[in-house]
């Protein structure tokens, strides 16, 4: 599967160090999507956005007021025809591009994220974008979890389909999704509601980094948590601390107890569960009774049953004390993602791949410990009869995921291309 020569891995680098100087928050990825359907239309590819993409009935987790700013700044650095492309995105980031060979074959669905974190990056010399003139010119926003290389590496793909896709006697149609909003796992599901993939028979997805070295893959990772995080917002009425306190309803310290009792909810006996209440925010002034208090919390656990047992359990708390002290409540699902479960026939294909390039060591399993929202995705994909996998491909990190000083191998970034392009002539000669 030698085809480094066929890979333009001096555009995948180029691209990468672009998304990384001009990070953007989930929803806000205006730059970034406008960028990458410029380029992938440069290639020939057909590219899809906005309500077509992401069905906004399913958006969790969007501040239309940070989108609205977003939008407005972006605009002021855009051309006309860039502006165009923003009005087709109808406020709703991420695009899907699709590469039709024009012969009769299966559809293969490949996923990039594309969200940055609100992390300040490491300005000191010795940090590499730094020394590399690359490092992130929006203060407070940093590509701090490698999605601007998974980005590049789905361009990387797209341009060799372009260019190779044809000679290589590919058939089908493939359809390389770029996801928003992965960070707090809020982008995959409103992408798979709009139906974009529901033609796939098959569905990658992949990491770099975390678990794994450069050169090492990690075919079928585990432990992939199912979550679900929410946003409880409790309404009281404000009085006079001194004068009328029986007039007033106490929300903070309606938030205060269902945020102590939710960290006491029994775990669950058939397997991991996590809850965490992140944020409590509550109260006005000293001697005002607090009309508003609110709780950020996520729930976790192994299996959707699981997950589901600490998410009835913490939204019932929630409930039951707005109901004691009299409060309103509004809940909000803020992001969402499941477990996941490889297709033993995918697993075996990539593992297949990497045990050819004698370069590359195959792990077949470590533990990934975190969440995904690509597992709603693959899910999808299965639950449409299809066949999915998720894998990581190692790099060695300068700092950990989500930290100010990471930054990963870009070599790591022609391995990861690699694997696509092979996967899919695996998986579309297979067809014939
Ligand atoms: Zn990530």
């Amino acid at each position: 599967m030698n085809r480094d020569d066929e890979i333009d891995y001096k555009s995948i680098v180029e691209w990468r160090r672009n998304f990384h100087r001009y990070p953007e928050v989930g929803w806000t990825e205006f730059r970034t999507t406008v960028t990458l359907v410029t380029l992938l239309r440069e290639m020939g590819l057909l590219v899809h956005v906005g309500t077509k993409v992401i069905n906004p009935s399913f958006v969790m987790g969007r501040d239309t007021k940070l989108v609205e700013s977003a939008i407005e700044s972006v605009k002021k650095t855009l051309s006309l025809d860039q502006q165009k492309i923003l009005d087709e995105m109808q406020g709703y980031t991420g695009c899907v591009a699709v590469y039709d060979t024009g012969r009769p074959g299966k559809t293969v669905a490949l996923r990039f994220d594309i969200d940055c974190l609100s992390v300040s990056e490491n300005k000191s010399n010795d940090h590499y974008p730094v020394k590399q003139g690359f490092v992130s010119e929006r203060d407070g926003f940093m590509h701090a979890c490698g999605h601007d290389g998974h980005m590049s590496v789905g361009l990387g793909v797209a341009k060799w389909l372009a260019e190779y896709g044809e000679k290589s006697g590919l058939s089908g149609v493939v359809k390389l999704l770029f996801q928003p909003s992965e960070e707090g796992v809020r982008g995959a599901k409103p992408m798979a509601e709009s139906g974009i993939m529901d033609d796939a028979q098959y569905f990658l997805g992949m990491h770099l980094g975390f678990i794994a070295k450069t050169k090492e893959i990690v075919v079928n990772p585990n432990n992939f948590l199912c979550t679900k995080k929410y946003d409880f917002r409790f309404f009281g009425v404000p009085a006079h601390a001194g004068a009328e306190p029986h007039v007033g309803v106490n929300a903070l310290s309606g938030a205060c107890n269902a945020a102590t009792q939710m960290l006491g909810i029994p775990r669950h006996g058939k397997g991991m569960s996590r809850i965490n209440v992140g944020v409590i925010r509550a109260g006005t002034s000293r001697n005002v009774i607090p009309a508003f208090g609110e709780l950020q919390i996520e729930v976790r656990g192994e299996t959707e049953e699981i997950n589901t047992y600490m998410a009835n359990q913490a939204e019932r708390i929630a409930q039951g004390v707005a109901l004691g002290h009299n409060l309103r409540l509004e809940s909000e699902l803020m992001g969402e993602a499941v477990d996941l479960n490889n297709d033993q026939e995918m697993v075996d294909m990539l593992s297949s791949l990497v045990n050819q390039d004698s370069s590359l060591i195959n792990v077949p399993s470590r533990s990934f410990g975190g969440s995904e929202d690509a597992t709603i995705l693959a899910k999808r994909c299965q639950s449409n009869g299809g066949k999915s996998l998720f894998f990581v491909v190692g790099s060695n990190l300068a700092g950990g995921h989500h930290q100010s000083n990471f930054d990963f191998d870009e070599s790591s970034l022609l391995i990861a291309t690699k694997l696509f392009i092979a996967s899919l002539l695996t998986l579309c000669e297979s067809n014939k």
